[in-house]
């Protein structure tokens, strides 16, 4: 589970990360409210989304008065923000973090992740930390360094202060940024957590050290240790339709094509898209029915295509097994397509158990379909339909 970044901050805060006071707010006049409980000199203004990037993209606006902050927050909240991390329909924004703005010296960044080959937790470290960072790193990744910190043997402040100060930290204050990341690495152990990232890492012209931003990541595998977060799965990295899809039995992710995929099982929607992509199309979603969802849930997932206006063509791509039959999926795309005006062309390709009966479903419901019985033919002819404008 992605946390927003107040969350991830709440949750540093409790180890004792130094993080600006701040406060959420959902609607403007929250926010300028908000910002009179904090009386700073200045304020940050900050669009919660799941994706980063925000700060390249208008999600991070500075306000001198409680007044600008509320016309700050009436510029993002309702409405989407696009950043290099959300797709081109970008995230809603449904919250604001309003803080007090820190007079940064300098931007550092650290993160504790999980090294794949050994498991352990693992340090990264660089001194070109803020709103480039990922750029930098990708040009140049000998920008980061890392220390393995294994879960079971404490990892002595001084060894993190001097490998800090190997990667570059000013050795002044190398002490402070070394505490700050011996109890970030307590909240990341204690909490399962994937990831923890903190960047900018600042450091402010009196010498200390406050984390700017943060991003948390809690090991979905681990939940059941802990009760206590299932409050914060609000999802606020879901879109609406992929939060609807969700309830519905129906792993969505929205992406930018125009055709919309309806295939049960992550690995073959996966492949679909894979296909499409090399037969010159563009998905517009990535869609996994689970075994579990009814007809009635997959006709939920469908409409969500019927009602997205980028799609021109549905895919229907079924392998019926022992736990979904065709004929399940298919009576939910006619059931979507009955209550939707929108009757987008179908190009379907039904293998496994009960095609028969899904194929002769569509017919006699008089969708706009085309069958096809190898996906590599169904793939081409709805790449094919799609270059065409479908409807
Ligand atoms: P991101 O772009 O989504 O990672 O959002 P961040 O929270 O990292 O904000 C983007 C950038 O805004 C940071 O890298 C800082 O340069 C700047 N910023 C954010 N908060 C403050 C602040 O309180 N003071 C100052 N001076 N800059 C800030
Ligand atoms: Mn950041």
């Amino acid at each position: 589970m992605i946390l927003s970044e107040h969350q991830s901050k709440e949750l540093l805060a409790q180890y004792g990360v130094r993080i600006p006071d701040g406060r959420l707010a959902r609607t403007a006049e929250e926010a300028e409210q908000r910002c009179r409980e904090i009386r700073a000199e200045k304020y940050v203004v900050k669009a919660q989304i799941g994706a980063g990037g925000r700060g390249l993209a208008g999600g991070v606006r500075f306000a001198a008065t409680p007044t600008s902050v509320r016309d700050e927050a009436e510029r993002m909240i309702g409405k989407p923000l696009v950043t290099e991390q959300t797709s081109s329909a970008g995230e809603t924004v449904a919250s604001v973090y309003v803080e007090a703005a820190v007079d940064i010296a300098e931007d550092y960044y650290v993160a504790l992740v999980i090294d794949p080959s050994s498991g352990q937790p693992t340090l990264l470290a660089s001194t070109t930390g803020g709103v480039d960072f990922e750029k930098t790193a990708r040009r140049d990744p000998g920008v980061v360094d890392s220390l393995s910190m294994p879960k079971g043997a404490k990892t002595p402040a001084e060894t993190i202060a001097a490998f800090l100060a190997d990667t570059g930290f000013p050795s002044k204050s190398v002490e402070g940024a070394a505490e700050m990341v011996q109890n970030a690495a307590r909240a990341f152990v204690d909490n399962d957590m994937t990831l923890a990232e903190i960047n900018p890492l600042a450091l402010t012209a009196q010498g200390d050290w406050i984390a700017v931003d943060a991003k948390v990541i809690l090991d979905d595998n681990a939940s059941f240790r802990h009760p206590e977060f299932e409050a914060l799965r609000g999802r606020n990295d879901w879109s609406a339709d992929e939060r609807v899809a969700h309830q519905n039995e129906i792993n969505l992710v929205k992406l930018d094509g125009n055709i919309g995929v309806v295939v049960n099982g992550a690995g073959l929607g996966l492949a679909t898209n894979d296909m499409l992509i090399d037969a010159g199309g563009a998905p517009a979603n990535f869609m996994d029915i689970r075994t579990t969802a009814t007809s009635f849930q997959i006709a939920r997932g469908v409409e969500l295509l019927l009602a997205d206006p980028k799609v021109r063509i549905i895919l229907l791509n079924v392998h019926g097994g022992g736990m979904t039959a065709c004929d399940t999926v298919a009576e939910g795309v006619a059931f979507a397509y009955s209550r939707s005006e929108r009757k987008l062309p179908i190009v379907a390709r039904l293998a496994g158990q009960s095609a028969d009966w899904a194929t002769r479903l569509l017919k006699d419901r008089r969708l706009p379909f085309e069958s096809r019985d190898t996906l590599g033919e169904a793939v081409r002819r709805a790449v094919e339909l799609a270059q065409k404008g479908g409807k």
